[in-house]
């Protein structure tokens, strides 16, 4: 498969590494911001290929660990409504509530459905008149034009019974606040590769000279990760820091500006809570004020709903690469995929859940 498995050729990937390791002459710590890093990254045991000196960290990257607490609840108390037709990505059905998960809520007779586009959403509204359309809208900015175009057509096409729960979080906000953090320990970021496709890299280059931090956005096989590594390792033992672009056969400086466009006029900009790490201002996307109508949180009236996060999972120092999955007490204890505490054991792309997958008996993992 072009453009996959080239990246995954083993002696391309020694190589990397040993080029990693003739440039490496004191400890270095890096976050790969996205989930879908980390979880190449410890499925392809990149990290043993490391020298010690070394050491990734996992970032905050997995939209469906960092959903809060709260909006969680706000589904579930849209989706029990008798008039209501929930959809859903899968991946968020087992993500613990307060209570509850919406897998429970639909074993108890709700109407939740699993898509996987939001645009099916609006078929189902059509051929369900009587019924209120409700869609979960995740993630980053790389699912934002998906659900700003689903808002879109349904404005445009004048389906009022569909509408978006929105909890859309922000890439360049969260990598900010964790190097205002007094605890941070990252001195680099391997960019997320994904974000970028959508949004091009130029607003991480004032990150990058503000903090003095090399950011070099990264793709997604063992190769580009160990590239993306040794790019970062480069610089930091130069002592550079600027944004470089090891993903260069999918992103461009400026990205895809027609999405770009969709997303600024349907979103606006809003602060936003992350779960398990708190409120981040100017962090999030919310509907304007022209899509209303559209708005679940308005028309539902949940966005008073406010929760607080059970104080045994230490997931926001998971996300904030303070802590790995395996130093939490519970991990693979009381907290495993099947029986989930925090929301980085439930989705595969978070931290926990991919220690636990490949890891599970501890094999290589450091202290
Ligand atoms: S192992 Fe479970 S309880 Fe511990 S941080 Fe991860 S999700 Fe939270």
């Amino acid at each position: 498969m072009k453009y996959v498995d080239e990246y995954r050729q083993e002696a391309l990937a020694r190589k990397l590494s040993d080029e990693i390791g003739k440039t490496v002459t004191r400890p270095w710590v890096l976050m790969e911001i996205c989930g879908g890093q980390t979880h190449s990254i410890v499925k392809y045991g990149v990290d043993y290929l490391l020298p010690k000196a070394v050491e990734l960290v996992h970032g905050p990257g997995c939209p469906v660990c960092v959903t809060s607490l709260e909006m969680i609840d706000k589904a579930h108390c849209i989706a029990v409504r008798p008039d209501v037709i929930f959809c859903s990505f899968g991946d968020m059905l087992r993500v613990p509530g307060s209570e509850v998960d919406l897998l429970i809520v639909k074993s108890r007779g709700a109407d939740i459905r699993i898509v996987y586009s939001p645009l099916d959403c609006l078929k189902i509204a059509k051929a369900n008149p009587g019924k209120k359309v409700v869609f979960f809208g995740i993630g980053f900015e790389t699912t934002a034009p998906a659900n700003a175009m689903a808002v879109w057509q349904a404005k445009k096409e004048g389906i009022r019974n569909f509408s978006l729960l929105v909890s859309h979080v922000l890439v360049p906000p969260v990598m900010t606040a964790i190097l205002q953090s007094p605890l941070n320990r990252v001195q680099a970021f391997l960019g997320p590769g994904h974000v970028c496709a959508v949004m091009g890299y130029r607003e991480y280059e004032p990150i990058s000279r503000r903090y003095k931090i090399p950011i070099v956005i990264t793709g997604f096989e063992p190769a580009d990760l160990l590239d993306g590594i040794l790019k970062t390792v480069s610089q930091l033992e130069a002592g550079h820091a600027e944004v470089e672009n090891q993903y260069s056969r999918v992103i461009t400086r400026d990205g895809n500006i027609p999405a770009q466009k969709l997303i600024n006029r349907v979103f606006e900009v809003c602060d936003r809570k992350w779960r398990g790490v708190g409120s981040i201002p100017k962090s999030g996307y919310k509907l304007q004020y022209d899509f209303r109508d559209h708005d679940a949180e308005r028309i539902f009236e949940v966005e008073e709903i406010d929760t607080q996060e059970s104080p045994l999972c230490i997931s926001g120092l998971v996300l904030k690469g303070v802590k790995k999955p395996h130093e939490c007490p519970a991990f693979g204890k009381e907290c495993t995929p099947e029986h989930p505490l925090g929301a980085t054991m439930v989705s595969s792309e978070g931290a926990c859940a991919a220690y636990h997958a490949y890891r599970r008996h501890g094999i290589g993992v450091t202290a």
